[in-house]
């Protein structure tokens, strides 16, 4: 099995010495941010004025602008949308590298693309935590931690391995698992997870069952329910211990239904589709698309964003969860529970 860090193999002393800037108070950046204060480190925040900065004001970090924060800070974290970091970057970061700082990344999109070209003279790496930020702060407060990868891209000081388990640890990483990765398998499989599994094939599968009952004329609040809603109980048990435990939860009818009917839905077909939107990653395709998306001001993103918000699953979906606060209550800080 791959090696994998805990605390005890991690000395944090060579971040001690080092200024961290953290650009960006997002769902990543607030918790990073946080983490490593709190771990004892030396943490400024970099950000623009705006609902991030009145929040880290609000929370005791140090806020400056990111030209300053970059400036004054040897390891700059850079936790902005992906989509805005190659000119943030160019304007405010790069002016104010020096020999012999860190860029970090949390996604090796920017650096695997070539959308970002650091100078030779400092180290690149990233340290990716895999869980989205509110449960990087959560589970650290709670004295656990999400497990994350470390890669290195360039190593100008000789200490980039060092300098980034350090960060990782400081971030609660060390308590959960921290592995070894590259920018490539990192970015690549990150953008398969999220389009395959996580986010496109479970909102196409979820959409396509309840479509499925509703055409076949049974309730859509009952369609709701069964196809969306008790979706989290069953990743609850996945999480806990794999499918073997989520099989062992249901009843055997339902696991009957799952071995029969399962492979059905997901085949060989789908499988082969899976392996053309692999091959798009790979090869920069889809990159490209999204960065050609971004420089037209994204108007197929804003039609389908718009489009799926009319879907009728979102709308019997908000009137029943309207009808259970405490579901909703969750919900509130919409930036917190969105999965990267
Ligand atoms: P968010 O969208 O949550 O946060 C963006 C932050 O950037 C906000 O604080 C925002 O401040 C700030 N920002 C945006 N534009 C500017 C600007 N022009 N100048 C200054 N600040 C700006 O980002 P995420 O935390 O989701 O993502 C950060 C990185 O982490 C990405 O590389 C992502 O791939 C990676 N990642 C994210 C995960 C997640 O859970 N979300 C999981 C693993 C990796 P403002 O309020 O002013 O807009
Ligand atoms: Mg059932
Ligand atoms: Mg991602």
């Amino acid at each position: 099995m791959t090696k994998v860090l805990y605390n005890n193999n991690i000395n944090e002393e060579v971040l001690q010495s080092k200024k961290i800037a953290i650009i960006g108070y997002g769902s990543q950046g607030h918790a990073h941010a946080l983490n490593l204060k709190e771990s004892g480190f030396d943490v400024v925040v970099g950000l623009r004025q705006g609902r991030s900065w009145d929040k880290a004001v609000e929370d005791g970090v140090d806020v400056k602008s990111v030209a300053e924060a970059s400036q004054e800070a040897d390891v700059i974290m850079i936790l902005l949308p992906d989509e805005y970091q190659p000119s943030i970057y160019k304007d405010a970061i790069e002016p104010n590298l020096e020999a012999g700082n860190a860029l970090v990344f949390a996604h090796g999109f920017n650096i695997h693309f070539n959308q970002i070209v650091p100078p030779a003279d400092v180290d690149v790496f990233l340290v990716a935590p895999k869980g989205p930020g509110h449960l990087v702060r959560r589970t650290y407060e709670e004295g656990a931690g999400v497990p994350a990868l470390y890669g290195i891209f360039q190593d100008a000081t000789g200490q980039a391995t060092d300098v980034a388990l350090a960060y990782a640890k400081g971030i609660g990483a060390g308590r959960a698992g921290i592995l070894q990765t590259t920018f490539q398998e990192e970015t690549e499989t990150d953008l398969f997870g999220e389009q395959a599994v996580l986010c496109g094939g479970t909102s196409a599968l979820v959409k396509a069952g309840f479509e499925t009952l509703v055409e076949a004329g049974y309730q859509p609040e009952v369609a709701y329910f069964e196809c969306l809603h008790e979706l989290k109980l069953i990743v609850d048990l996945l999480y806990e211990g794999g499918l073997e435990n989520m099989r062992h939860s249901i009843s055997d009818t339902a696991e009957w239904g799952d071995f029969m009917s399962g492979p059905r839905i997901v085949d060989e077909d789908t499988k082969a589709r899976m392996k053309d939107v692999l091959s798009d990653i790979q090869t920069g395709k889809f990159a490209q698309g999204w960065i050609l998306e971004n420089q037209a001001n994204r108007p197929r993103y804003s039609a389908i964003k718009t489009a799926e918000s009319q879907h009728q699953i979102e709308k019997v979906g908000r009137e029943l969860r309207e009808l259970m606060p405490f579901v909703k209550q969750k919900a509130i800080n919409k930036k917190e529970v969105v999965s990267n």
